[in-house]
């Protein structure tokens, strides 16, 4: 569904984000999982892209075959890293010809091992000018929904790490939203406390379209050092590293940390009328079902008037 007709009926939105599967044990292992959490009925799923290679190929699959397999609703990433105008394109009419509703725009992680990527070489060197480029496409009529592609852009409550002025880093992102965006999707963060001041910030720069919580259940000590290193600049907060240090690193005390952290912040997020909250699921099940049954939520139409 186009996002604007999800805000239309749902005040708020409980959606998942997987990543394309490297091999056909990982595919069957992330379709098991996509069975447990399809009971859940998010309200939509997003497919992340890879910075390069073949993975990005794979997410072009995963998305055809969630929207002609599956009862969800899948949003694709795409980034500009790599690509020249006409790949953009030729993804662009894939997608809508498979009707896809929405597309979160990014400009995309460097490619590994490539920290001095120049960015100035791709068609795109800012998401901003991707977003604009997806709103070109939906202006030429080529989408068969009316308004084409919804469009996302990412948010960084903490701040991203390329931009040192917070000031400029939101003239920049209002600038994403005034080339075209839909909605905020933020990257992951730990103290609601910084998605709120951020929620804060946009609304007195004029943003208001609805900016989705992303969260992730920690589920264990080598995925948080990971996301550290892939999210780069994330605050973990030193009452929760205290909580996973008095686990001794039991991993099962670690996942109940975890998910016990991540169950509370939502707990607060829906208090303080959060527009949406995007789990980073990490291709698994049971930590986002475990949130769902401790809030009280059977499924994401539980929301519809939260
Ligand atoms: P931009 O909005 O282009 O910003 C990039 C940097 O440039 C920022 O520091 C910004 O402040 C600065 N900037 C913007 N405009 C200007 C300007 N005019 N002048 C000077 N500086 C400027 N990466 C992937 O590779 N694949 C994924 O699937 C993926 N999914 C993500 C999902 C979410 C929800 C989030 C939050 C991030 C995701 N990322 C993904 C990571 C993201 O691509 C990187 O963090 C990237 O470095 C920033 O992307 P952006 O779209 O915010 O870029």
């Amino acid at each position: 569904m186009h996002i604007r007709d999800i805000f239309k009926n749902q005040r708020t939105t409980f959606s998942f984000e997987f990543f394309p599967p490297k091999g056909p044990e990982a595919a069957e292992a992330l379709f098991a999982t996509i069975a447990d959490l399809e009971r859940l009925r998010p309200t939509f799923v997003s497919v992340t892209y890879g910075a390069g290679g073949s993975t990005r190929e794979l997410t072009n699959d995963l998305v055809v075959r969630l929207q002609d397999q599956t009862r969800l609703d899948p949003m694709p990433h795409l980034t500009c890293v790599g690509h020249d105008e006409g790949e953009i394109h030729a993804i662009l009419e894939r997608y809508a010809r498979h009707a896809i509703s929405n597309i979160l725009a990014l400009r995309g992680d460097h490619p590994a091992g490539e920290a001095d990527y120049d960015h100035s070489r791709d068609a795109f060197a800012r998401a901003a000018e991707l977003v604009a480029c997806i709103r070109r496409f939906n202006d030429s009529g080529a989408h068969p929904h009316p308004a084409g592609f919804g469009i996302g852009i990412a948010g960084f409550p903490e701040g991203h790490p390329e931009t040192a002025n917070r000031l400029h880093e939101m003239d920049y992102l209002k600038a994403k939203v005034e080339a075209g965006a839909d909605f905020i999707i933020t990257q992951m963060f730990f103290e609601n406390r910084d998605f709120y001041d951020f929620r804060d910030r946009c609304r007195l720069a004029g943003i208001t379209i609805p900016i989705i919580a992303g969260i992730m259940p920690i589920t264990t000590i080598g995925g948080m050092r990971k996301m550290a290193e892939l999210a780069l600049g994330s605050r973990f907060p030193a009452s929760l590293i205290r909580a996973i240090n008095r686990t001794g690193g039991d991993p099962e005390a670690v996942k109940r940390v975890g998910v016990h952290w991540a169950t509370e912040q939502s707990r607060d997020l829906l208090d303080h009328e959060v527009a949406g909250i995007h789990f980073y699921t990490l291709n698994r099940s049971k930590a986002t079902q475990s949130i769902y049954d401790t809030l009280g939520v059977r499924d994401s139409t539980d929301l519809l008037d939260a």
